[in-house]
Order: structure tokens, then C-alpha cells, then sequence
């Protein structure tokens, strides 16, 4: 029998969109239609399909995580969200910069689930801990945001896994050891969120990734760190 990918629960489990359900019909509205969203051509058909395959469906999901849990996080962050979509900037609360990446981070995971590969690039201890954290994201994890000058049209969405090595410096004597990691990118119109995942706190992603964590992190970015919100010791060497 199936369990949920977040708590462990063994039973009925739901059938949920991937990406919100709230998120598809803001970019494209039913009463629109997709197709006149996008206009006609063979371009446009193109672009329609695009947004018809985000329809993604997951049954990994049990009702309490997907209606009492995280359902309530839908709610309290699309407002921001869609400002941020549409391309609106303005003062953010640290409240609204936890809830985000937390948004952020549990979309990356529920689309991971419903992939049509099959083959997850997130590793399940990781929904399990953002299960156990309730409101926050995973240890190691480091999100950035920017908004895109250029709309992008719909959404578009690129996750990989790899392994990385690291000094665990917890042990008595600090030793080498192998990781999994993952990083997930999205854009959705305005917003673009890179998100990378590594599992533990002090792994300094600037060292294991220095092209393209610099570009995230140089004083002329257009990025903004989203999470962690205290930087984290290490990176400020
Ligand atoms: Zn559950």
C-alpha cells in the first residue's frame, strides 16, 4: 500500500495538483481557456501544451498533510506570490520571507513527486523533515529569488541530484563523506526561485558550486537570498 511522502501515512491518499491549483488558474484562467490565452499558431500550441503538462497529478499526498497542512500555506502565500509573479517588489516581512521559502521548497517537492520520470531527484528524508519542521524548510537548503525583467511564459521548472563530498566536522575526528544534493529552478512569469539542497548546515555551497553560486551571491546579483534568513556563519568567512 502507498504511504504519504511527507508523514508516512499508510491509507487513502489524495489526488493533488502538483503545482497549485490556485497557481494554474492565475496564468491561465478557465473562463480564458488556454488556447485563447495563448492565441492560435503553431507557436502559441506549443506554449498551450507547456501549461496543459504542469497539470500534473500526485496521489502521494495523505488529506491531513495536503488539506490541513499544506493547503493552509497556499492560502497565506499566493497574494505575495502573485505580486511577485506579475513582477510587483516592495517590503517583505521576515514572517512572509519564512512563509515563501518554506512555499517554496514543499513546491519543489510535490512537483518532484508527480515528475512523469518517475525518478525522484529529492531525497524522502527531506519531505520527511519538512513534515517535522511544520512551518520551515530542511536544514541545508538555500533558496534564492530574483525577479526576471523578461516574463517568462507560464512556468518552467529543471531539477537535478548529484553527490558532493563533505567535511563533517561534527565527528571527533572531522572526516570526508558523501552526500546526496539536489537544486531545483523555477520560473513563473516574474519570479524565479533557485533552490539548492544540501542537506546539512554547514556545507558551504559557494565552495561546492563556486560558478554558479557566485552568480547568485555577487554584490550585483539580482538575486535575494530567501533562505536561510541568518546567514549562515560559514559563508561570511
Ligand atoms: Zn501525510
Amino acid at each position: 500500500m502507498a504511504a504519504c511522502a511527507f508523514c508516512g501515512y499508510q491509507g487513502k491518499l489524495t489526488k493533488e495538483d502538483a503545482w497549485p491549483t490556485w497557481l494554474m488558474e492565475y496564468l491561465w484562467p478557465p473562463t480564458k481557456g488556454m488556447a485563447k490565452t495563448w492565441g492560435t499558431g503553431k507557436g502559441a500550441r506549443g506554449k498551450w501544451k507547456v501549461g496543459y503538462n504542469l497539470r500534473l497529478k500526485t496521489m502521494t499526498l495523505c488529506a491531513e498533510c495536503n488539506n490541513e497542512w499544506l493547503g493552509l500555506f497556499e492560502k497565506r502565500s499566493k497574494a505575495k506570490l502573485r505580486g511577485w509573479i506579475s513582477g510587483l517588489h516592495g517590503p517583505v516581512t521576515r514572517a512572509e520571507l519564512e512563509l515563501l521559502a518554506f512555499w517554496a521548497a514543499k513546491t519543489a517537492m510535490t512537483v518532484d513527486l508527480a515528475h512523469p520520470s518517475g525518478r525522484r531527484k529529492i531525497p524522502a528524508d527531506q519531505l520527511r523533515e519538512l513534515h517535522d519542521n511544520r512551518t520551515y524548510p530542511p536544514v541545508g537548503i538555500h533558496i534564492w529569488v530574483a525577479l526576471r525583467v523578461v516574463r517568462y511564459p507560464g512556468i518552467g521548472h529543471t531539477a537535478r541530484d548529484f553527490k558532493f563530498q563533505y567535511l563533517d566536522r561534527q565527528a571527533v575526528v572531522p572526516t570526508l563523506k558523501v552526500r546526496d544534493g539536489y537544486q531545483v529552478i523555477y520560473s513563473i512569469g516574474h519570479l524565479e526561485i533557485h533552490i539548492l539542497g544540501l542537506g546539512v548546515w554547514d556545507a558551504d555551497p559557494l565552495e561546492l558550486l563556486p560558478d554558479y553560486v557566485a552568480l547568485l551571491v555577487s554584490p550585483d546579483t539580482p538575486f535575494y537570498r530567501l533562505w536561510p534568513l541568518n546567514k549562515v556563519p560559514i559563508l561570511v568567512s
